[in-house]
Formats: C-alpha cells, sequence, structure tokens
C-alpha cells in the first residue's frame, strides 16, 4: 500500500503569502532556522517566491530545504539566490530498479542530475538523507557512503519512524538501527565521533581521510527527544507540536479570522508551545499511533 498522496482542495491550502506570514512571525518570535519539507516543496507553483520572501527576512539565519531531487537541476541556483544554505536531498537507494520501486516509479537519473546541479550551484552544504531497511536496502549502504565521499558532500543514515499505517512492510521485521549501519560503515571506513551540530537531531562522525560526515537519526535506538525545539506547520496550516503525536492547532482558521492582523497569530503560536509533548512514543511491534503520513509533515 505505501503512503498515500492526496491532493487538497486549494482553498485547503495556505497560500505562499500566508506560509510567507507564518514564517515571519515565528521569526519575530525568535526562531532563526526554517526548513521546507514536504512531500515534495518544489512542486509548489512559484514556490521560489517564498523561499525569496523567506530569505529576505531579518533575523532569520537558517533557510533550509529538504526535497526529492527531482527539480533541483532547474532549481538549485534560484534557490541559493534566494538564500537557501544548505539542502538535504531524500536518496534510498542507487540502482534504477529499486530506485523506483522505493518511491513508487521515481527515477533516479532525475535525482542524480539534482545532486550534480546541486553541487554546481553553490549551496553550504549537501546532504544526503537515507532510511535503511533490512532486505530491502541494507546491502547499499557503503555505496550510498562512497557515493557522498565521492562528491564531498554528507550522509545521513535515518531510522524509519512509524508514522502512518504503510503495508506493505512489517517495521519491527525491517527495522535496522543505526548502530548496525555503523558497524556495517567501519567494514570499509574509520568514523570518529564529532562534536559536529548543525541544530539536528543527527549524531556526526567523521569519515576518516575524507571530507565527508555521516549523520545517524535514532528516534529508536538513541531518542533524542530531549532536546527538541522543532514544530512544523503543514500546508493545510495545521502547527503540528510533535513529530510522533498528533497535538496541533489550526493556524489557518486564525489567520483567516483575523486578515492583516499578526497579534492573533503571534498568541495562537506562543499558547501552543505550552503543549508541546516531551517526546514519541514510538513502538515498532505496535500499529502506528500516527495516522497521517510522511509526506504530510515532511522530517
Ligand atoms: S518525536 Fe517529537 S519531541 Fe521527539 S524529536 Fe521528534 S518532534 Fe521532537
Amino acid at each position: 500500500m505505501g503512503e498515500q498522496v492526496k491532493f487538497l482542495p486549494r482553498a485547503q491550502l495556505l497560500t505562499l503569502e500566508e506560509l510567507e506570514l507564518v514564517g515571519r512571525i515565528f521569526v519575530e518570535l525568535g526562531v532563526t532556522k526554517i526548513r521546507l519539507t514536504g512531500g515534495e516543496p518544489l512542486v509548489r507553483t512559484n514556490v521560489l517566491q517564498l523561499f525569496q520572501k523567506l530569505g529576505q527576512l531579518t533575523g532569520l539565519k537558517e533557510l533550509l530545504l529538504t526535497t526529492n531531487g527531482v527539480l533541483l537541476d532547474k532549481l538549485a541556483k534560484p534557490l541559493v539566490e534566494a538564500g537557501v544554505k544548505r539542502v538535504n536531498i531524500s536518496l534510498d537507494s542507487l540502482r534504477p530498479e529499486r530506485f523506483a520501486a522505493i518511491t513508487r516509479n521515481g527515477k533516479l537519473s532525475e535525482v542524480l542530475r539534482g545532486i550534480e546541479a546541486a553541487l554546481d550551484a553553490g549551496f553550504q552544504g549537501i546532504k544526503l538523507n537515507t532510511v535503511i531497511l533490512k532486505h530491502r536496502n541494507h546491502d547499499e549502504i557503503i555505496d550510498l557512503v562512497d557515493f557522498a565521499v565521492a562528491r564531498g558532500i554528507e550522509i545521513s543514515f535515518i531510522e524509519e519512524m512509524p508514522i502512518g499505517n504503510i503495508g506493505d512492510h512489517d517495521r519491527a521485521e525491517v527495522y535496522y538501527s543505526s548502530d548496525e549501519i555503523r558497524r556495517d560503515i567501519e567494514q570499509a571506513f574509520t568514523l570518529l565521533p564529532s562534536a559536529r551540530n548543525t541544530g539536528g537531531p543527527a549524531r556526526y562522525f567523521q569519515i576518516v581521510g575524507t571530507s565527508s560526515f555521516v549523520g545517524f537519526i535514532s528516534p529508536h535506538s538513541h531518542n533524542f527527544c530531549d532536546t527538541c525545539n522543532r514544530v512544523r506547520l503543514t500546508t493545510e496550516g495545521r502547527l503540528l507540536l510533535c513529530l510522533g503525536q498528533e497535538n496541533s492547532i489550526d493556524l489557518r482558521r486564525v489567520i483567516r479570522a483575523h486578515p492583516g492582523e499578526t497579534e492573533p497569530l503571534k498568541h495562537a503560536i506562543t499558547q501552543a508551545m505550552l503543549m508541546k509533548p516531551k517526546g514519541h512514543d514510538f513502538d515498532l511491534t505496535q500499529e502506528s499511533q500516527v495516522l497521517r503520513y510522511m509526506n504530510i509533515t515532511g522530517g
């Protein structure tokens, strides 16, 4: 079955102006880092305008992007010009058939072209995001690290998060922990723990003898909720306080009930922070408690 893609009526989506407004208010409230993720953020019509607007916000130190890379060959340069500092590109396989199977008909060649365009565009940082599943792609770990090292970029291995009932694999059965991935990498590379910190949940290791780092995002084996300061806004305007819980408030209702006003929005956001959960209750042996799919919120 896999993740379901549901296209929403336009009226239900925040407009680019409303998305920019929410971004501006968060920055006025002290936020210094905004990452646009998806589904796939670059498919949104005129999305470059949003990046340009957010990129001009005083107080925003980091404007970041997570993408499937397919549209990077066209948009990499204008995104850098708009102020995007670092880009994460999802890449779970280097084998075209397997890539197509994992991404439901995605074309690996398009993503590889996007990665080359990102390398040429001058981003301050490029990182591959890879979800490893046993018997699905765990035999490609070294190839993926080789790919990153050959390009002088980073790679993060992410333990799958039980978000949405996907039905095409038993999560507990295919779970492949960060420690197992690290053990496999150390068959071919020497890893040195690094103090590197991008403000995200990854634990980094320098790949000795290269300019590359490998990161591990380990919601199951090395929980990182106690340092979490992340919230997510969906395209419908739902402010999710935690990826692993359903606590949220409807900012679209606030924006449209008070057109042109910012105080009600500021109040709603600061109130919402009071109900941010302490962490997730992920349990790979159970059906997912979080029914929305990852492509609704992004990582
Ligand atoms: S699961 Fe929730 S609390 Fe934990 S890191 Fe993710 S968003 Fe933060």
